[in-house]
């Protein structure tokens, strides 16, 4: 038996890659999970089906984390529904490899919109559910803190922004026994950074660790913050980035 039994938890963007990795890993601790996609709809059913044979508990839904308005919704539907949220697990994200000059002030908007105002918004809407031992949990990225190649501003700047964000929210809801922290991953290989992309011949001489990290990896850390034995970190951003930032 895991160690999240009666938890329930929202993951934004579990249908691919790191997030789908997180939604496996709570499920499969025992928490109840639900968690929401844009367009991968089939990948999305094929998750929840895998949970559930697994005997877990994973339900998909389609929400466009552009829209703060229908993040906020899911998190009061998913409350509403369980009569409890526990954990709120801000992982969707887009990224664009473009130069500035090429980055359109469209690409910035989609790109902050997603990583950065749909974070706040889904905090502001779990902070009315979240109880004492309650987790808000983001993932970030390694270039909170170092912006080692070119053509990627606009996301540097999103998930930097993450880095104020946690900390402040961690002030506000620290009182109220409710931790928030950031996860910083280096490369992960999704679709999103594939470790035979275009990216791996610049950053793998970058790395301490020389290999792309996985999604279980990330969702291994998750899930130590979900836990009880987490319960006095708050307010800070943990890298699992392959030595990328040492
Ligand atoms: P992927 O592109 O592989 O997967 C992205 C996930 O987010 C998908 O489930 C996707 O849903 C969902 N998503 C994207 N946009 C939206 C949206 N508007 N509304 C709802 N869901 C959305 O990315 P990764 O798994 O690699 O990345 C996950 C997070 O980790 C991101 O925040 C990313 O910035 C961060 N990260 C990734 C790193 C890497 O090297 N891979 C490194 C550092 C951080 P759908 O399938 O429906 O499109």
């Amino acid at each position: 038996m895991g160690n999240l039994q009666g938890k329930v938890a929202l993951v934004t963007g579990g249908s691919r890659g790191i997030g789908a990795a997180i939604v496996r890993r709570l499920a499969r601790e025992g928490a109840t999970v639900a968690f929401t996609y844009v367009s991968s709809e089939e990948p999305a059913r094929r998750i929840a089906e895998a949970v559930e044979r697994a005997g877990g508990r994973a339900r998909a839904y389609r929400v466009d984390s552009a829209d703060p308005v229908a993040v906020e919704r899911i998190v009061d539907e998913v409350a509403a529904e369980h009569g409890r949220l526990d954990f709120l697990v801000s992982n969707a994200g887009v990224a664009t490899l473009k130069p500035v000059e090429e980055t359109t002030l469209e690409d910035f908007d989609r790109i902050v919109a997603t990583n950065l105002r749909s974070v706040f918004a889904g905090a502001r809407a779990a902070a009315r559910h979240l109880r004492a031992g309650g987790r808000i949990i983001t993932i970030g990225s390694a270039h909170d803190e170092r912006v080692p190649f070119a053509g990627i501003s606009a996301y540097a700047a999103s998930k930097a922004a993450l880095v104020g964000l946690t900390k402040g929210l961690a002030r506000d809801l620290g009182p109220r026994g409710i931790s928030v922290t950031l996860v910083s991953p280096g490369p992960i290989d999704t679709d999103m950074n594939p470790a035979s992309g275009p990216l791996a011949s610049t950053v793998l001489p970058m790395l301490a660790l020389p290999r792309y990290g996985t999604g279980d990896e990330v969702a291994g850390l998750v899930a130590y913050l979900a836990s009880d034995e987490s319960a006095f970190v708050t307010g800070v951003s943990l890298a699992i980035d392959g030595g990328i930032t040492a």
